[in-house]
């Protein structure tokens, strides 16, 4: 992680945290920021590489476990609300999706969540359906091998070659946000998709509480290091 693009991506996102204080409207500034950093400089950070297998139509990473932000979760929580009010939407059925599929994979590790091979509710004939607004764990997962993913999958052992560019700089503008949330005094962890979207859409005023520093997604947080990343953090801004 370059403690100088950290730095600048912290200054970044604290001054959109402070222009949009206890309103929703900071996720979607925050989030769409985010996303566009990650995607107009991933090209410039992969020239040379081979390309990548990923393509429409190949889920197979998709029944890994996702964290994201609670900045994030609101988001595609507002995103899946207005997919199930769409005259199509209510066909698929979005939320009782995530439903179902938050009672098979709530609470599970990592390793106990790939072993399950439970497909990520998103998936709708073989496509992510929130493709708009997949979190950026979904975008810094990038994989050169398609068929070492389905054996993967399948729950062989098999090495599979991903792109470090893809996962550093998932890192950089995970953690710089992360940091910026911090420092404004808000929860800044990691939560795991499903629960997290469970809990976001149950109509109980879990966005205003987060805006106002209240953990109201901690049900559905990765357990972590937390000290480890202040000081990762700390050591950075101050580099
Ligand atoms: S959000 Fe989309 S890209 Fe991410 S795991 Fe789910 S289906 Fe796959």
């Amino acid at each position: 992680m370059a403690s100088n693009g950290f730095r600048d991506l912290h200054a970044m996102f604290s001054r959109l945290v402070a222009e949009h204080a206890h309103v929703p409207q900071l996720f979607d500034v925050v989030v769409d920021r985010a996303f566009d950093l990650f995607e107009s400089n991933i090209g410039p950070r992969t020239q040379g590489l081979p390309p990548l297998a990923c393509r429409k139509g190949c889920p197979s990473c998709c029944s890994l476990r996702v964290t994201a932000t609670a900045p994030e979760i609101f988001l595609l929580a507002d995103y899946v609300a207005r997919i199930d009010a769409s005259p199509g939407g209510a066909a698929i059925g979005l939320k009782r999706r995530i439903a179902l599929a938050d009672r098979v994979t709530r609470g599970l590790t990592e390793a106990e969540r790939m072993a399950r091979r439970k497909p990520c509710p998103f998936i709708v004939r073989g496509v992510c359906i929130v493709h708009p607004v997949r979190p950026l764990a979904c975008r810094g997962h990038a994989s050169f091998d398609r068929q070492a993913c389905v054996r993967a999958v399948a729950g062989r052992d098999v090495e599979v070659p991903l792109s470090e560019p893809h996962m550093a700089l998932r890192g950089l503008v995970q953690s710089a946000l992360q940091s910026s949330l911090r420092a404004a005094g808000l929860p800044w962890g990691l939560y795991e998709i499903n629960h997290g979207l469970v809990l976001a859409l149950d109509g109980t005023g879990r966005e205003t509480a987060w805006l106002e520093g209240c953990d109201s997604l901690a049900p559905a947080a990765i357990a972590f290091d937390a000290a480890a990343a202040e000081a990762q953090f700390d050591a950075l801004l101050a580099s």
